[in-house]
């Protein structure tokens, strides 16, 4: 016997349909890519996207068909979001910063039918064209350009594709457990592998992410998503900024501070999201500008360890609270965002602070176990006790596209690579990624740690702990670092900084200052590079 309920997939057309009629006239800021702001409503985001899916009509596409997008956060991008997964199509959000082959091995792999891109990207797109058979149709974003016709001659340009297309659509009606969007992992090792959501993970998630405990968002909010779309979908803002109606900000191409700090001000955003690296940008500009960033109540930081100085600086000059969240693009990715309970709310201050910097706790359809290695035996969650993160739920990947073997423990877990503590409330601390660790003579070292007290000195901008080698200790951490314009701060100054900050034996035994880190493709500092470049630093060093 089934409820009597009425029975209504969870689809993301449910989505837009929902923004278009009771937030038509909400609006939806968008950065064009010659610096112009567009502004446009709900109303008008699901009318080109109709639009866009009549002239879909006539690509000779397939329900499950792969169309991928390389582009920035903006209106047209959005528009096809909804056109896309909305028709019975997978987003194959790419993102253009991956190395030239890896984009080729991406494409092949979704075997991509379509692919629509911003004109920055179009050096790119002609450079790969040859190699990505399965592409019939190249469309770029924004009305004709000749310089764009003249190097991809068989182009089709956006605007002139959904010009004179009706806006009679009617969203076709599939299973909810129908894929919607795809997106790769910029994996350090081995090619990346294509995680493929589906409508319903996507709406649970959704959901999820809305409430109050998670990113609180209501249709009061004015929402920058400064995390690319390209990036595990923006961590999800443009399907729930429709859900709740909010205002939705999005800034195109100019990711510096100074660009993100006129946006904030100008169009009074009051929650805004990225990486740290983000963060530190917009705060160096923040101070240069003298502005108050009056309109911000929070901002949400993940993708990596939030340094501990964002959230005071925020907090103390800004009067705007910081939620740090945990996700992956395998977990949708909202694994955990940072929001108190009411117990916490008598903590003294310090108290509250360090429960803060944790990186929260799950919302209900996310549960978390810590294991030893291999081992499926949960191990206490005593906030103290370290174990390899493993995670399940219905917006958790069960195994990559295109391969059919489960990537699951036996037990029905997936092991995100990341070692953590868990608090009996559910809170959670990232000690590191596995592959991060510092083993130093058999104790562990988490660089996450040292590099959080490293960016705490007002002279370091950006910083990042390595494992190198050493012939007694087998790894010692070394740090690298990019100091702030002018600083004249030495080696030993830094190492003398973490002086009863840290266990004296955890201080890095070297400190290497560079002009700047190698950065990937969603901000986040590519150890990987630094460890090929600086893992044999001690062991010819008087050092070692
Ligand atoms: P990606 O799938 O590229 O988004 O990378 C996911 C990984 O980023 C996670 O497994 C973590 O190692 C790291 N990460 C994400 N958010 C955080 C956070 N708040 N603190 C520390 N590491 C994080």
């Amino acid at each position: 016997m089934f409820g009597k309920m009425m029975h209504q997939s969870l689809l993301i057309s449910n989505l837009i349909e929902h923004a278009a009629k009771y937030h038509a006239d909400t609006s939806i800021i968008s950065r064009e890519l010659n610096g112009q702001i567009t502004t446009t409503n709900w109303s008008k985001v699901q009318q080109n996207a109709k639009r866009l899916a009549n002239a879909l009509t006539t690509f000779n596409l397939k329900m499950g068909d792969r169309l991928a997008t390389i582009a920035w956060n903006n209106h047209r991008h959005l528009e096809s979001w909804y056109a896309i997964s909305g028709s019975g199509y997978v987003c194959h959000t790419i993102n253009p910063r991956l190395f030239p082959e890896q984009l080729v091995f991406i494409i092949n792999d979704a075997q991509d039918k379509a692919i629509f891109f911003d004109s920055t990207f179009l050096p790119l797109i002609v450079a790969i064209q040859d190699k990505v058979p399965t592409v019939e149709h190249f469309i770029c974003y924004g009305s004709r350009e000749e310089k764009v016709l003249t190097a991809l001659p068989n182009v089709i340009f956006y605007d002139e594709l959904i010009q004179n297309q009706s806006t009679e659509w009617n969203w076709p009606q599939f299973s909810e457990e129908t894929p919607s969007s795809l997106c790769y992992t910029s994996g350090t090792t081995g090619n990346p592998k294509g995680v493929l959501y589906s409508h319903r993970s996507t709406l649970l998630h959704t959901m999820a992410i809305s409430l109050p405990d998670s990113l609180n968002l209501s249709a009061k909010d004015i929402v920058m998503p400064v995390v690319p779309m390209f990036h595990v979908n923006a961590w999800g803002i443009p399907y729930a900024a429709a859900m709740v109606g909010c205002t939705i900000v999005l800034p195109g191409p100019n990711l510096d501070g100074d660009s993100l700090v006129s946006l904030i001000d100008e169009y009074n955003v009051t929650v805004a999201l990225g990486v740290p690296t983000i963060w530190q940008g917009l705060l160096t500009a923040a101070k240069k500008r003298g502005t108050s960033l009056a309109s911000m109540t929070r901002n949400v930081v993940g993708g990596a360890a939030c340094p501990p100085s964002i959230i005071r600086d925020f907090k103390n000059n800004y009067a705007c609270d910081t939620i740090h969240a945990w996700g992956m693009s395998e977990t949708s990715p909202l694994g955990t965002a940072n929001q108190p309970k009411a117990k916490h709310l008598a903590l003294n201050e310090d108290e509250f602070e360090k429960l803060r910097l944790t990186q929260g706790r799950p919302p209900f359809g996310v549960e978390l176990r810590i294991v030893n290695g291999d081992s499926i035996t949960a191990l206490p969650n005593d906030g103290h006790t370290q174990g390899n993160l493993q995670i399940r739920g219905p917006w958790i990947v069960e195994n990559y596209f295109n391969q059919e073997k489960s990537v699951l423990t036996s037990d029905g877990w997936f092991d995100t690579g990341d070692i953590a503590t868990l608090d009996a409330d559910g809170y959670m601390t990232i000690c590191d990624r596995a592959k991060d660790l510092i083993k130093s003579g058999g104790e562990w070292i988490s660089s996450v740690e040292i590099e959080n007290i490293a960016v705490g000195h007002p002279e370091i901008r950006m910083a990042a702990a390595i494992a190198a080698r050493h012939p007694k200790w087998d790894e010692r951490p070394v740090l690298i670092a990019v100091k702030q314009e002018n600083s004249a701060l030495t080696e030993d100054d830094v190492r003398a900084y973490f002086e009863n900050k840290i266990a004296h034996w955890q201080i890095p035994d070297a400190v290497i200052f560079v002009d700047a880190l190698p950065i990937n493709g969603t901000g986040k500092i590519v150890k990987a590079e630094l460890r090929a470049k600086f893992s044999d630093v001690l062991l010819n060093s008087a050092l070692a």
